[in-house]
């Protein structure tokens, strides 16, 4: 715990006497660490592709001039470096417009329903390449949340590239879709959308820090695969944003659920 101490006079029936008050400032001090972190990690993340990218344009300029193929092959590692760079600034914009809309609830009525549909329509390329299946349960029907479509949509995507992303080849990954039902934790009519992979699964020690900033499970792996390491922290704020649920369930070698729960009303 840390204080802020401060000593004022303050006479007391006509005798000198000082005042001292103790302020208890460590969730400010909490915050200003976390803030600090966040820059450092930024930094960092930006620095690695840029350091890449310096390099490269050096050789360019120099050893591979006259060299036509590892022209190409440098220019091809430059091109994903500087991919790996818009997707950081891209979350790092999503992160900070979802913060700053936190506390203010969306609204209009979004169809779950055609979303979920829509999502896995435009990710089947992606899932057709890392070699997964992807299903939904998914009801035909409209099925209508207060919300931001395009928030939403982040959520539903997000969580479907993850389960592509990580499971690996021939793995399937699940969207499954429930109508309203009373749901305890909201106190309130809710619907479930829940994304299932039968991938590697994760220990459970990594399980709460998932979605802090930048928290990956290998790191190495994580990049490789072009993640930022923002993805969880983008879904939880918009969870967040529409008064929503999010539970992780998930063991080694049993594969992972991502279970959010939204409220049917405002
Ligand atoms: P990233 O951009 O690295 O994917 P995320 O915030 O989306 O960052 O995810 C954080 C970490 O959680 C990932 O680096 C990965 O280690 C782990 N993770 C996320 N989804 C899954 C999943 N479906 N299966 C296994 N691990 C996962």
């Amino acid at each position: 715990t840390t204080y802020e101490v401060s000593v004022r006079p303050l006479p007391l029936e006509g005798k000198p006497g000082v005042l001292l008050t103790f302020t208890d400032i460590t969730h400010l001090e909490q915050a200003g660490q976390m803030r600090r972190d966040f820059v450092a990690n930024v930094s960092h993340e930006l620095r690695t592709p840029l350091t890449a990218l310096l390099g490269f344009i050096e050789t360019l300029r120099g050893p591979a001039r006259e060299d036509a193929a590892a022209r190409d092959r440098f220019l091809g590692i430059m091109e994903d470096e500087a991919g790996r760079m818009e997707r950081l600034v891209g979350d790092l914009l999503s992160l900070s417009r979802v913060e700053a809309e936190e506390r203010v609830r969306p609204t209009e009525p979004v169809d779950l329903a055609g979303l979920v549909r829509s999502a896995i329509r435009g990710l089947a390329p992606l899932a057709e390449d890392a070699g997964v299946t992807l299903e939904t349960d998914a009801p035909e029907a409209v099925l209508e949340v207060p919300g931001d479509a395009d928030q939403l949509r982040q959520v539903v995507v997000n969580l479907i590239e993850n389960g592509v992303k990580y499971s690996g080849r021939g793995a399937e990954v699940r969207v499954h879709l429930a109508e309203p039902a009373y749901q305890p934790r909201l106190r309130g009519q809710g619907v479930e959308l829940a994304v299932t992979d039968t991938g590697p699964g994760i220990n459970p020690i990594h399980i709460p820090r998932l979605t802090e900033r930048f928290y990956r499970v290998d790191s190495h792996r994580a990049r490789e695969m072009g993640g930022t390491g923002l993805g969880l922290a983008i879904v939880k704020h918009i969870i967040n944003r529409h008064r929503g649920r999010l539970k992780i369930e998930s063991a080694p070698g049993k594969g992972t659920t991502f279970r959010v729960l939204l409220p049917r009303e405002v």
